[in-house]
């Protein structure tokens, strides 16, 4: 069974769908809780609609890393977005840290800014590093190769089922409204339809926040749902890492809390095809990776909770943000790729600004 180490948000916000809305939002985690935030700054009336509750998808149930930039190293990202579009993904990552922490301000996110390290897994990607070192310094980014990893000081990590809450708590009474199942969407002169069970709603504009679970709703959109899994431990009485490590191009990596908990995620790269799945139930062959990994850091304590959770990832790596072709009014704001907390509140930003 999924249990994620995360507590879900205290609130509870039960409704259902209005027959009128100007914005509907669909899908309540890291992605649908900024656009309200963003909405609701711009004084767009914006109703949200989850169908389990919020943070209940890939946002309650992260590693909480706040990394600058995509999977990739920057070395990667220069060679294939090019360096101009490379530096913008780390400047807008790296601003996506700073404002999405203001926004919680004065509520305790479990925020803390010690920097991330990227473990090389071997000689390939050390040099891929080495050469992030130089680029990274050159387009005026903190970033240091100490010879073993490389340290980008600026990154973070944070609990991401509080930092969802935290944003919620912020929304108007009444427009966040969880148990919503939205089932069909279609034209309906200028607006959009939107349809759950029995009930409809018509709306001025709908924004999908659905990352993975997009393609349920509109099948066109290319979003592959994509499996990653964790486990975390009862408090660790040693000190496993001072900061979140990320290593082997992303596929594997854990942090540690304040309080000891050790968190150990990913190793996908060991059963890629499997993991392309809806299915949000942890395998025994992951499973027995990351407990291997545990153990290998160093780790005694028992592990406490084991999880999975749905990623959506874009062929190109990037955010789907904007207006969704085929029908009007139609807008995305997903396909985060695995780093939703790094980029999601400031892709929310941009297609609010685009309404
Ligand atoms: C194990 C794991 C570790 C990760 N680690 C990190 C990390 O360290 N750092 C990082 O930046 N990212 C990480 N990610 C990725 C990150 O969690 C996601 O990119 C991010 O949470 C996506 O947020 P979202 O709001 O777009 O989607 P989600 O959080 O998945 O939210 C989508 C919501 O839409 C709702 N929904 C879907 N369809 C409908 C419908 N028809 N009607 C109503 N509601 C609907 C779902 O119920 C869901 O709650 C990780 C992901 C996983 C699974």
């Amino acid at each position: 069974m999924s249990t994620p180490f995360w507590a879900p948000p205290p609130e509870k916000y039960p409704g259902r769908l209005p027959e009128k809305a100007d914005v509907v939002v669909i899908g309540g985690g890291i992605a649908g809780v900024s656009l309200l935030w963003h909405l609701s700054t711009r004084r767009i009336e914006a109703v949200l609609v989850e169908r389990h509750h919020i943070a209940w998808g890939a946002s309650g149930r992260n590693a909480g890393f706040l990394l600058a930039g995509v999977a990739s190293s920057y070395a990667e990202a220069v060679h294939t977005y090019g360096r101009s579009r490379a530096r913008e993904i780390w400047d807008v990552t790296n601003e996506n840290h700073d404002r999405m922490i203001e926004a919680a301000r004065g509520q305790d996110v479990g925020h803390r800014r010690l920097g991330t390290a990227i473990l090389p897994a071997d000689d390939s990607e050390r040099a891929l590093l080495i050469e992030s070192e130089h680029l990274l310094t050159e387009d005026g980014f903190e970033a240091r190769w100490d010879g073993t990893r490389l340290v980008n000081p600026r990154d973070g990590e944070v609990d991401p089922a509080a930092m969802v809450a935290a944003l919620a708590r912020q929304a108007r009474p009444g427009t966040i409204r969880e148990g919503v199942n939205v089932t069909a969407l279609g034209p309906r002169r200028s607006d959009v339809l939107v349809v759950a069970g029995e009930d409809s709603c018509e709306a001025g504009a709908v924004i999908l926040a659905t990352n993975a679970y997009t393609p349920q709703l509109v099948p066109s959109v290319k979003i592959q749902p994509t499996r990653a899994q964790m486990i975390a431990t009862a408090p660790e009485s040693s000190r496993i890492t001072e900061m979140p490590v990320y290593s082997n191009f992303g596929y594997r990596y854990w942090r540690q809390l304040p309080s000891g908990e050790v968190l150990v995620g990913g190793w996908r790269d060991t059963s890629l095809e499997t993991e392309k799945t809806y299915d949000d139930e942890p395998t025994g062959e992951i499973q027995e990776h990351l407990d291997r990994a545990a153990r290998d850091l160093g780790v005694k304590a028992d592990v406490t909770h084991r999880w999975a959770g749905t990623m959506g990832f874009t062929e190109s790596g990037l955010p789907m943000e904007g207006p969704l072709g085929g029908m009007p009014n139609l807008y995305i704001c997903a396909g985060f790729t695995g780093h939703g907390m790094g980029f999601a509140f400031m892709t929310a930003k941009q297609v609010a600004e685009s309404i």
